[in-house]
């Protein structure tokens, strides 16, 4: 697997920039196990853990407790213990190393505010973190308040017996108590970091970025999809999955991702000094085999009739077409059906709109243009199974659409119509757009 290592290690090198995804994987790497009911529950929690039952420290953010009080002792105790008390490991002075001097952004779930805490600046907690505080009356209106100091009185006078009610923290905008600003039905995204966060991928979208995916379960799509659709999406990306036990990666990107099923310290040591410690890693694949010449004619035969007007160019890489479609008012591209994912960008003139009927049921719309306030993309990735059309949006007086795609071309056949009836059937509120959009 030395290879691999050698890729993965140029890859960093060449990379514009690094987006560092990290979930729960991480946190336990570091020594939080949110999940485990075991002595470190005890240690942490205390009284509490058997006075309430609690069986993990999630539940114990999550409980309803009879006494605020307690409430505030909980969140005082595992704060103290895994925020205020937190030093850095070398885990996390492992990706200082790997990231050197390069553009970051840190795309975590995780509350804990360890990024932030060892010293990284560029950090969307897309589930918040659990030293800011909401005001549980007006969530919305009156802001998000860091509790980072309060937290630590309260574990402190929490431990000196001379905790009381008026130390519980309040709204400085209208007195009403705080909830921690965690998933739930009030949570509010910090919109700095949201910002921060979205410039940072339009501004590296097109070049050459790399995902370092840093302990992030296969079934965890929260920031796993969309961070992969984003390396199906532009060409030059690439994508380092480190999660013990179990890597997935889509096929459509096999071929510019590598995956360590190790732990993230094993990963990182063997990233920083290319040496071979025997961890299993995969990728990045080889290319799919080229369709011989009769499967291309039959293939070119076939897309003609879902898209009536599109060019093709082959051999930018063997197993994917690069396909420019252009449809107009006039000329729709037909529903069709994907067997595997695909990737599709908008290029030039009027918006698409992307009609998708997915294999579980699901209607859905895209549309891709550049428009960001009317809720374009520039470009998204169509999951297998979906059933797919495009239109011309008409709205910027260009008279035509085109969008630019990358398909996989290893086999003929893997794009199919799908009977009309069954998908009526299945989208009987959508009988309209499917009469309209199939072929006929
Ligand atoms: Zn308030």
């Amino acid at each position: 697997m030395a290879n691999s290592i050698t890729t993965a290690q140029k890859w960093i090198k060449n990379a514009d920039a690094i987006l560092v995804t990290a979930s729960n994987g991480f946190s336990i790497s570091e020594g939080l196990n949110l999940f485990a009911n075991d002595q470190k529950l005890h240690e942490v929690l205390g009284d509490l853990t058997d006075k309430y039952n609690i069986p993990n420290f999630l539940t114990a953010f999550g409980y309803n407790y009879s006494n605020e009080l307690d409430r505030w002792r909980a969140y005082g105790r595992i704060t103290e213990y895994y925020s205020h008390n937190y030093h850095p490991g070398k885990l996390m002075s492992s990706l200082k190393k790997i990231i050197g001097d390069k553009p970051y952004y840190i795309w975590t779930s995780n509350t804990d505010h360890h990024f932030a805490l060892a010293g990284f600046n560029n950090i969307f907690e897309i589930e918040g973190n659990w030293l800011n505080g909401i005001c549980r009356a007006h969530p919305k209106e009156h802001g998000i308040t860091n509790l980072q100091d309060k937290l630590h009185n309260i574990y402190s006078k929490d431990q000196q017996g001379t905790l009381e009610n008026d130390d519980i923290p309040k709204c400085d905008q209208c007195g009403e108590p705080l909830s921690l600003n965690l998933a739930s039905e009030n949570f509010q995204i910090d919109q700095n970091q949201l910002e921060g966060f979205s410039s940072f991928v339009q501004k590296y979208q097109m070049d050459n970025i790399l995902v370092l995916e840093l302990g992030i379960g296969p079934n965890n799509q929260m920031i796993k999809g969309p961070s992969t659709q984003l390396i199906a999406a532009t060409e030059k990306s690439r994508y380092i999955t480190i999660n013990k036990g179990q890597v997935s990666i889509p096929d459509i990107i096999s071929e510019r991702s590598i995956g360590f099923s190790s732990s993230i310290d094993d990963a990182f040591e063997s990233l920083l000094t290319g040496k071979d410690l025997g961890l299993k890693i995969t990728g990045p694949k080889g290319p799919q085999p080229e369709l011989s010449p009769t499967q291309q004619q039959e293939q070119t035969e076939f897309l003609k009739q879902i898209f009536p007007s599109y060019m093709i160019e082959r051999g930018i890489r063997p197993s994917e077409l690069s396909m420019y479609m252009t449809i107009d008012t006039e000329h729709l591209s037909h529903l069709h059906l994907l067997e595997q994912g695909q990737a599709w960008m908008y290029s030039l003139g009027n918006s698409a709109l992307v009609h998708c009927f997915t294999k579980d049921g699901k209607y859905y719309q895209v549309k891709l243009g550049l428009d960001k306030s009317k809720k374009q993309v520039h470009g998204f990735y169509i999951e297998p199974g979906t059933a797919v059309a495009f239109e011309d949006l008409n709205d910027n007086g260009a008279g035509f659409s085109q969008l630019n795609g990358s398909i996989p071309s290893n086999s003929s056949g893997q794009v199919l119509i799908p009977k009309k009836d069954a998908l009526i059937e299945m989208f009987p509120g959508q009988a309209d757009v499917i009469n309209r959009l199939s072929i006929d």
